[in-house]
């Protein structure tokens, strides 16, 4: 177990708003923080850190907590694995006992082993079974610095030398099976999973090695492998090279599709390029990005699959408030046919490229024009869906600028056609109200409450006591009073008798007139648990409310209970009866 006084050091030590905007960019409002939800996909800011309670709380996807369950949460980790996270992160020792059930050991372990396979891949690109793989890569125009920048290998087409190697090393067999890097064949012996390809470590922004990309040079099937999902490496959260291009004096980074496009272009002196690893853009990378830059410029593939990725990545940018550009190459398939097309001429006229990207809004535009043709009825068409783009732009002077356009360009009405927008907009607000309310209404009835199950059973009661223990929460002064007049038992929810035992016992314990944090319900309850009783502290009513409110919240609580003891009862408790018309007569008053 881990001890208080550990506890209280490393809780001293790891403040939630530096530990949170470590991860996603946070916004001052008054004393608290926001910002979009790193747990779920949003368009508005419903994460909320409050510094002065330790926690988070998001009102969109009910995930909150203290600083301890965002780390579980956002690296996948138990609780005590957190703690030695967190522990690592400000240099304290941390126990190391349970180490083979330990996540956080195994995550480090598979760190180790990847880094001694990326070392092994890079030294086999210059034995004598790597001549050949050296070889592609100056073929392809790849220099002896731009393989040491990036790490570049090679594993050969033996099924066992990384293995053998691994082996010699000192690793155990099951890191070695969890690091992705080998697995058991047909014949049930350990076997290299990445065999005759060209290896592109992939570095997460701490300078760990998460895992590879392995090119084929033969050009056999598949043609990128990367590593599959392991507990460092997952789908759609990193983005290539882009540990390098954080540290860019450029005020934008360039978003390209292949490990080739971000070399080459590196080879040419930039190095604000990163690549999404063979996926398209998802919302966690522009999220992530959207911590080092606000403007992107997308270079991706000069075909419809490039098209239509580009289309995406411009939503998700959009989304983070990112500006974006759109780079257009003329005839190549993508920078790095680029790069080898124009040799020394490909600096100039790349940096001549980004120059002229347009705006994500003109390349839209562009493309509707494109789809329709010349003919003055699809005037109306090419308007009706170039305000459906205008609309997607939140920035009032942008939109202006845009209306303006399209003011000169059709000779009509400015005014009108921000009109139009706003009308669209109106629309667009009313459904995604209706979408609101309906969650809402899902959210009250307790139906789908998988933290309070007796919730939708006992409705009016369950509501009652979680307002009850959000005001005990905000006015931690009025505790004992409360505690006075009901008690744990009298709830009719187990979940929120829990919570409310839990206070108990603080109370019982508490020196002086100490406050109850969100970290004294760690110990007992689940990741879950702990996002609803983040809502309690997170809740704005409970601050407003006063202590006649929580009489109030009271009454309800025992009214309920004693109406179910009614309803289950066979009229033999006399006592029973007469203490509900009591309790319902003092209701009233
Ligand atoms: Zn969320």
């Amino acid at each position: 177990m881990i001890s208080q006084q550990f506890l209280d050091e490393l809780l001293s030590k790891n403040d939630i708003v530096s530990v949170v905007s470590s991860y996603i960019l946070l916004k001052r409002v008054g004393g608290d923080f926001v910002a979009l939800c790193p747990f779920h996909n949003e368009k508005t800011a419903s994460f909320h850190v409050y510094p002065q309670s330790d926690s988070f709380y998001c009102f969109g996807c009910e995930t909150g907590g203290s600083i301890i369950t965002f780390v579980q949460k956002i690296e996948n980790l138990s609780y005590i694995d957190a703690v030695r996270f967190l522990a690592q992160k400000s240099k304290m020792s941390f126990f190391e006992d349970d180490k083979e059930n330990s996540k956080f050991f195994k995550k480090n372990e598979i760190f180790r082993v990847n880094r001694e396979a990326a070392k092994f891949f890079y030294s086999s690109l210059y034995t004598k079974e790597g001549s050949n793989a050296l070889l592609y890569l100056k073929s392809r125009g790849v220099n002896e610095k731009a393989i040491r920048h990036f790490g570049i290998g090679y594993s050969d087409s033996s099924k066992f030398s990384l293995c053998n190697h691994l082996f010699k090393s000192g690793f155990e067999e099951e890191i070695l099976k969890e690091s992705g890097l080998v697995f058991n064949n047909k014949t049930a012996s350990l076997s290299d999973r990445f065999l005759n390809r060209i290896m592109f470590p992939i570095i997460d922004l701490n300078g760990n090695v998460i895992g590879f990309g392995g090119r084929s040079i033969n050009d056999s099937y598949p043609k990128y492998l990367n590593t599959k999902e392991t507990l460092v490496f997952k789908k759609g959260t990193n983005l290539f090279s882009l540990n390098f291009a954080k540290k860019t004096k450029e005020n934008f980074l360039i978003l390209t599709e292949g490990y080739m496009d971000v070399i080459s272009l590196f080879q040419l002196g930039f190095e604000n390029i990163i690549a999404t690893l063979g996926t398209a853009l998802t919302f966690f990378q522009s999220r992530l990005l959207s911590k080092y830059t606000n403007n992107v410029v997308i270079a991706y593939d000069n075909d419809e699959a490039g098209q239509r990725a580009t289309d995406r990545a411009i939503s998700f940018l959009r989304n983070e408030g990112i500006f974006v550009k759109v780079l257009k190459l003329e005839k190549e398939k993508d920078p790095d046919e680029f790069v080898q097309t124009y040799k020394e001429q490909a600096v100039y006229r790349f940096s001549k490229l980004i120059k002229e990207a347009k705006s994500d809004i003109e390349y839209r535009l562009q493309k509707i024009k494109n789809s329709i043709s010349d003919n003055s009825d699809n005037e109306i068409i090419y308007l009706q869906k170039a305000i459906k783009v205008l609309c997607s732009i939140k920035n009032k002077m942008e939109r202006e600028i845009w209306a303006k356009r399209l003011s000169s360009e059709f000779g009509i009405d400015k005014k009108t056609i921000i009109h139009q927008i706003e009308l669209k907009e109106v629309k667009q607000k009313k459904k995604s109200f209706k979408e609101e309310i309906k969650n809402i209404k899902v959210s009250l009835s307790g139906r789908n409450d998988i933290v309070n199950k007796e919730k939708a059973k006992f409705l009016k009661a369950a509501s009652a006591e979680e307002l009850l223990i959000s005001y005990i929460i905000h006015h931690f002064e009025d505790v004992d009073i409360i505690f006075k007049k009901i008690s744990s038992r009298d709830f009719c929810t187990n979940f929120n008798a829990r919570v409310m035992k839990c206070i108990e016992d603080f109370v019982k314990q508490r020196k002086m007139s100490q406050n109850i944090t969100i970290h004294d319900f760690q110990n007992n309850f689940s990741v879950s648990e702990i996002g609803r009783i983040a809502k309690f502290f997170a809740s704005d009513i409970s601050k407003k409310d006063s202590i006649v409110n929580a009489f109030n919240y009271i009454d309800v609580v025992f009214s309920e209970k004693m109406r179910e003891r009614i309803f289950k009862s066979d009229f033999s408790e006399v006592d029973t009866i007469k203490d509900y018309i009591n309790v319902l007569k003092r209701c009233k008053k």
